[in-house]
């Protein structure tokens, strides 16, 4: 993969495809997965030295995550210690799916919000209702958790969210 991701500041889903193996459709249905989207081959392992399973692997500390989706418990630890919020959770519910993932701006939701949809590019998409917030766990990471629940059409596409009223 080129760098031109760099300057320009998110990976398109083209671009994540490259990098990584995507889960099967029937793997998503199942329960959640992790998706790294981790394109930088530099020196960091925390994902892969939390994962309680071992489902993450990284052959040197500079190779990008790989993860086992058949391993993969969908615990979110790795959700909650990337520094650079490259993990993502993704469970598909019918015509919903649920997408975990860290959540740096403020305010955090509360759960049962409803919270507008950001794509990579933090263009508004649509709105989606939060369903857990993990709050900041100091000893696993400095993010709080957002699982929120998106139309199934934008799960590879959400992957933040603003708080409505904090616009308002
Ligand atoms: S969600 Fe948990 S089990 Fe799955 S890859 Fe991340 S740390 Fe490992
Ligand atoms: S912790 Fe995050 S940034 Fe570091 S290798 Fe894992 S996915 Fe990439």
């Amino acid at each position: 993969m080129n760098d031109e991701y760099l300057s320009r500041g998110y990976l398109t889903i083209d671009e994540i495809k490259e990098i990584t193996e995507l889960p099967s459709e029937e793997r998503l249905k199942k329960k959640p997965v992790a998706v790294p989207e981790c394109p930088q081959e530099i020196p960091c392992t925390p994902c892969s030295e939390i994962c309680p399973v071992g489902a993450i692997s990284m052959p040197t500390p500079n190779d990008r995550p790989i993860v086992d989706y058949d391993k993969c418990i969908g615990c979110s630890l790795c959700v909650q210690i990337c520094p650079g919020l490259a993990f993502f959770m993704i469970h598909y519910r019918g015509e919903k799916a649920r997408i975990t993932m860290p959540h740096e701006l403020l305010p955090v939701p509360k759960r049962g919000d409803e919270v507008i949809l950001l794509n990579r590019k933090g263009e508004e998409i649509g709105t989606g209702k939060v369903v857990l917030v993990i709050p900041r766990d100091k000893s696993v990471g400095d993010t709080p958790v957002l699982t929120v629940e998106v139309p199934i059409e934008l799960a590879w596409e959400a992957r933040a969210v603003r708080v409505k009223e904090a616009r308002e």
